[in-house]
């Protein structure tokens, strides 16, 4: 044992989206440049938030299941995302074998909060695709589907389908506390010669997408190495 760290590996934090998906009745397919997730907008569930607390990703296709399941024709996808996530996970090594996987518990939506949201998101999701301005091209409702209108009905889908944005973050978290795995410098606590650099040092998620602020990250880690 170096360093005993017990920090290591807990506050794992990510972003959850769950979607509504509809047909098209249109024929025009996605462009062969879409990047897919194609607009996206900020709003707030809790008004007292500081800053917004769901996104929202519209995509011109399907997209169910990390985009895996493509339903025949084309469809339409407006995806609800909890920028603000209560829960809290953890990563573990498995065994004292280094090359065994290690486990990755990221306990989602065990904040009942973070499932409220993403009801909210869903709600809203909708009343934007059956909006009028979506009438020419909007088809059948695919998910969660009309007959799915309550609100415990809507947490389900949300249970069933909702996926991570990929934005794992605050398994090594800066700080100056027992459990806190770096300091201010990205130095860690207890080891001699060692920064992390990347999105598993920040305390709480960013309220928005995670690649620019880990770049940020490398390049302020950059920096304070030159000086
Ligand atoms: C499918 C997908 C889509 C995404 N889309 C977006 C998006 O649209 N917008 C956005 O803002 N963010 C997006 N993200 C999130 C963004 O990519 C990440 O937040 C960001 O890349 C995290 O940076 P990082 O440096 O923490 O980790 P990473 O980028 O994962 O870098 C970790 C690096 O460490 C290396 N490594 C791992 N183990 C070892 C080892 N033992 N020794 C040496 N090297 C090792 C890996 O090879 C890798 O290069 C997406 C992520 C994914 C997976």
């Amino acid at each position: 044992m170096v360093a005993d760290s017990p920090g290591v590996g807990r506050n794992l934090q990510d972003h959850l989206f769950a979607f509504v998906v509809y047909e098209r009745t249109d024929d025009e397919p996605p462009a062969p440049t879409s990047n897919i997730g194609e607009g996206a907008g900020y709003t707030y569930v809790d008004d007292d938030e500081p800053a917004p607390d769901l996104q929202f990703h519209f995509c011109p296709t399907y997209y169910m299941n990390h985009g895996f399941d493509n339903p025949e024709g084309l469809g339409f996808s407006i995806g609800s995302t909890q920028l603000r996530p209560e829960s809290r996970g953890g990563v573990e090594v498995a065994s004292a074998d280094p090359t065994d996987d290690p486990v990755v518990d990221p306990r989602y939506l065990s904040a009942d909060s973070d499932l409220e949201v993403l009801r909210e998101g869903i709600k809203r999701a909708r009343e934007i695709a059956r909006s009028e301005a979506f009438d020419s091209v909007r088809g059948e409702e695919v998910w969660p589907g009309e007959d799915v209108e309550t609100d415990a009905e809507i947490e389900e889908h949300v249970r069933e389908t909702a996926h991570t944005v990929y934005h794992p973050v605050g398994t090594c978290r800066m700080g100056d506390d027992e459990s806190a795995v770096v300091d201010d410098r990205l130095r860690v606590h207890g080891v001699e010669g060692l920064r992390i650099a990347d999105t598993s040092v920040m305390p709480k998620i960013p309220s928005g997408n995670t690649n620019a602020p880990a770049i940020a990250v490398g390049e302020r880690a950059a920096s304070m190495i030159g000086d």
